[in-house]
């Protein structure tokens, strides 16, 4: 797999408004990319907007087609390219199977799965015309482990793993390549802000930073890495760099 030089690379970043997306977002103007910031809250964009130098923030409800059309036409007119897409927009669901709300799990079917392939669909024609693209699916740790409480959320971001590893053949021949990041618990505002960096929430499962996760979403789109399952536990930063040689 070749390596990506990311600097000057045109990267969408969906969810960029809070937490991992948020923090992708910065990790990868260090890199010296150009992140494009795609949320529906205007006033975080347009604040982190103007943190990171004036990156294009295109206030964005990405369950909503012309909204993702547009956030693709607005990349396009300021950059004239689409390099990577960072589909990391998601919510959280718990509760046991027996109680899960149809009504919102099929909310969260609409934004964790549909909208997640529709945004891949969104910039394949711009990364087929340059004959390259990077995607990183934000997934989640829940899909190794059948963990209680969380069967609706952890199904659909298992559907989420099955679309990237499916678009990673059909696509290889664009030179569009599909990678999926699993994070462990991040503190950010998920699921109202349940977990706080540092707690330790069963024994092995420590909260981990978006900063952190961030770097290894950056890792993932320089690499082209298949899956990147980021350990449970302690953060290892040594994980956020990419491998060497
Ligand atoms: P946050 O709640 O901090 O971020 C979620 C982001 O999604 C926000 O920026 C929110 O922005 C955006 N979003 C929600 N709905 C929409 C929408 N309709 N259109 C556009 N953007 C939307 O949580 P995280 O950073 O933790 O979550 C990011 C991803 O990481 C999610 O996919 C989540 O499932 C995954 N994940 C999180 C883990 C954790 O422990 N935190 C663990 C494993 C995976 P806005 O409200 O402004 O639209």
């Amino acid at each position: 797999m070749e390596f990506l030089d990311l600097a000057g690379k045109v990267v969408l970043v969906t969810g960029a408004s809070s937490g991992i997306g948020e923090a992708t977002a910065r990790a990868l103007h260090q890199a010296g990319a150009q992140p494009v910031l795609a949320a529906r809250r205007a006033d975080r964009l347009s604040q982190l907007s103007e943190q990171l130098g004036g990156a294009l923030a295109v206030p964005t409800d990405v369950t909503d087609a012309a909204a993702r059309a547009a956030l693709v036409q607005a990349a396009l007119d300021r950059h004239g390219r689409i390099d990577g897409l960072v589909n990391n927009a998601g919510v959280a669901l718990h509760a046991m199977l027996a109680e899960v709300d149809l009504a919102e799990f099929s909310s969260l079917l609409q934004l964790n799965v549909v909208s997640a392939l529709a945004m891949m669909q969104a910039v394949l024609p711009a990364m087929r015309s340059q004959g390259a693209g990077r995607i990183v699916n934000i997934s989640s740790g829940t899909t190794r482990m059948a963990p209680p409480t969380v069967g609706g959320y952890a199904a659909a971001k298992a559907a989420l793993n099955m679309l990237g590893e499916v678009a990673r053949k059909e696509w290889a021949a664009d030179g569009i390549v599909v990678s999926t990041v699993l994070p462990s618990l991040t503190a950010t505002e998920f699921g109202g802000g349940m977990y706080k960096l540092g707690d330790e929430i069963i024994p092995g499962f420590c909260v981990q930073s978006a900063d952190y996760v961030g770097r290894i979403v950056v890792r993932a789109l320089r690499t082209g890495e298949e899956f990147i399952d980021i350990p449970h536990g302690a953060e290892q930063p040594e994980l956020a760099d990419p491998p060497a040689g």
